[in-house]
């Protein structure tokens, strides 16, 4: 069960206690995007929170504040990575790619913070490699293990990382991917991190880069659950104030555009080239000056009158809308823009936990993709835009009636 709990207005930055005070982009406000309503309680009240970005003029850390516990949000989720096809086989690249780099073998330990249901360790447990997950939704925790991926069912820092040490170890690699943006105590977290971390081993962290957020209108992957967004520029600070420095970076396509760092206990080694490019990128487009900040929010506006022109002209033509997907971000996109069942007359979605439900705050159902072929319509917003080759081709029968897929972001995009 999910309850509100008030917490204390803070309106200090989370990594650095500067007083926040310039706004990224105000989204209003909106519910929790991963609280899915079932039938029998589609007639209650649903708690909606300020979705309001600020940005820190210290350390320009993109942030939230936090409305509502880390418990109440992450004990019982309703994401499952394994039901996306092509995150697993990112999870499986990645594992072949960081076994030979830093040369695993059975004498390794790998951790994986916000572990989810197995999708990754189990890649290193097929290679008889010693992967433990740190997971705290129980619910999905249950599911790795019957994976045969060891899980301890805790939120991460400094106190779980100690027990970690005792029980297990130290780790030869700590991954966390998709876990820091949702990290409400920060700096317990990234000095928990140190703790756990074995001299010599590494870590690798996955995260949606700010950047590409920002120049590709992705505001839609702002949630209550996502407290952070970063620059390179922010997270090497935040890193480096506990002892950690980042030696490497890439960027993936993954999530609409993310980084993956490589940190190490600081003091050891020089940084690849990719670190020094990536600040200079940083630096020159300005993200270390408030100034860069300010025009996002406008960009946001003229992004939701453009999509509801399109829905609106659709519904005038006499047309049909369907939603494929009932992702975290459809529902900022959705609850923003205010588009309920009168543009969209219901989504599909693989994951059976979904189905059967309503979105949270627009109440649109959530039903079995089969329900497309059935009912035929003439347009599919795809609201995980970021699968939507993966979505197209799966879907691709619509175009029998001559169906369309319509992509949101970063600019309305009808496809044939
Ligand atoms: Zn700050």
């Amino acid at each position: 069960m999910r309850q509100q709990e008030t917490m204390s207005a803070q309106a200090d930055c989370r990594f650095c206690g500067t007083k926040l005070q310039h706004t990224l982009v105000d989204l209003g406000m909106s519910p929790l995007c991963e609280s899915y309503v079932s039938a029998e309680k589609a007639n209650q009240m649903e708690p909606f929170y300020p979705l309001h970005v600020y940005v820190c003029d210290n350390c320009f850390l993109a942030q939230l504040e936090q409305f509502v516990s880390a418990e109440s949000i992450f004990s019982e989720y309703a994401y499952f990575s394994s039901y996306s096809d092509s995150w697993l086989q990112h999870a499986k690249r990645y594992t072949e790619m960081i076994v030979k780099r830093l040369d695993l073998d059975r004498s390794s330990t790998v951790l994986e913070l916000a572990s989810n249901d197995g999708y990754l360790l189990q890649y290193f447990v097929e290679r008889g490699i010693r992967a433990i997950g740190i997971e705290p939704a129980s619910n999905i925790a249950a599911v790795a293990a019957k994976k045969g991926v060891p899980t301890v069912v805790k939120f991460f820092g400094q106190e779980t990382a100690r027990e970690l040490v005792a029980q297990y170890g130290q780790a030869d690699l700590l991954i966390g991917n998709n876990v820091l943006a949702q990290v409400p105590d920060l700096n317990d977290f990234v000095a928990g991190m140190k703790i756990v971390l074995k001299p010599g081993g590494a870590i690798t962290m996955e995260f949606p880069h700010l950047m590409r957020l920002m120049n590709e209108n992705q505001f839609d992957t702002i949630y209550h659950e996502h407290f952070s967004y970063f620059s390179f520029i922010a997270v090497e600070k935040i890193f480096a104030h506990h002892g950690l420095s980042l030696f490497d970076v890439e960027e993936l396509s993954t999530h609409g555009g993310s980084l993956r760092i490589y940190g190490r206990h600081a003091g050891t080694g020089s940084v690849s080239d990719r670190v020094v490019a990536m600040r200079k990128t940083e630096r020159d487009a300005g993200y270390d000056r408030i100034d860069t900040y300010r025009n996002f929010g406008e960009q946001v506006k003229e992004t939701k009158r453009k999509l509801l022109e399109f829905l609106i002209g659709a519904k005038r033509a006499g047309k049909s809308i369907a939603g494929y997907g009932a992702p975290g971000k459809g529902n900022t996109l959705l609850n923003y823009c205010g588009i309920r069942t009168d543009f969209i007359d219901y989504t599909v979605d693989r994951n059976p936990y979904k189905q059967g439900k309503l979105l949270p705050g627009t109440h649109i159902p959530i039903l079995h993709p089969a329900r497309i072929m059935e009912t035929r319509p003439d347009y599919v917003l795809i609201l995980p835009w970021n699968f939507k080759d993966e979505i197209m081709a799966q879907m691709s029968g619509i175009r029998d009636w001559g169906g369309r897929f319509v992509v949101p972001i970063p600019e309305v995009r009808v496809y044939p």
